[in-house]
């Protein structure tokens, strides 16, 4: 896509701090990082995010992932990474463009927010009604 700031990255015709390629799949440096080392992984086809991306480019995808946390671990020691993937502007995706976040965690570093929700127990009720329309909804597709 033309207007697309990742696609761009990809073509080079934006700098970005790379840090893996292959035929398939991008992966650089994110400049607004929740923590050090956090790093955006791609596909090279423009797609929009999980719910469109072919099953060939998801798998590429993650399995580069594999390779970069490998990597990361090595390079940086974190205590662990946090993989994020948004979908949808409601849920604060930026760029549309499928992006995997690989974000780090330092053994002193403070946990991530993203990860750190309280667990707090549902209404019950309300958790089997939800998920009986959803597997409901699944059976009649
Ligand atoms: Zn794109």
């Amino acid at each position: 896509m033309d207007d697309c700031i990742f696609c761009k990255i990809v073509k080079g015709e934006i700098p970005s701090i790379k840090i893996y390629e292959d035929k398939h799949v991008f992966a650089f440096m994110d400049i607004n990082p929740v923590s050090e080392g956090h790093a955006l992984v791609i596909p090279k086809i423009h797609v929009e995010n999980l719910w469109k991306i072919p099953e060939a480019t998801l798998s590429a995808v993650h399995s580069a992932s594999k390779t970069i946390v490998h990597a990361m671990t090595m390079a940086m020691g974190p205590v662990s990474v946090a993989a994020v993937q948004l979908n949808g502007r409601g849920v604060n995706q930026v760029v549309m463009h499928y992006h995997l976040h690989l974000i780090p965690r330092a053994s002193d570093g403070e946990a991530l927010k993203l990860t750190a929700w309280e667990m707090i127990p549902g209404d019950m009720d309300a958790i089997n009604r939800t998920g009986a329309a959803i597997a409901a909804a699944i059976e009649n597709d």
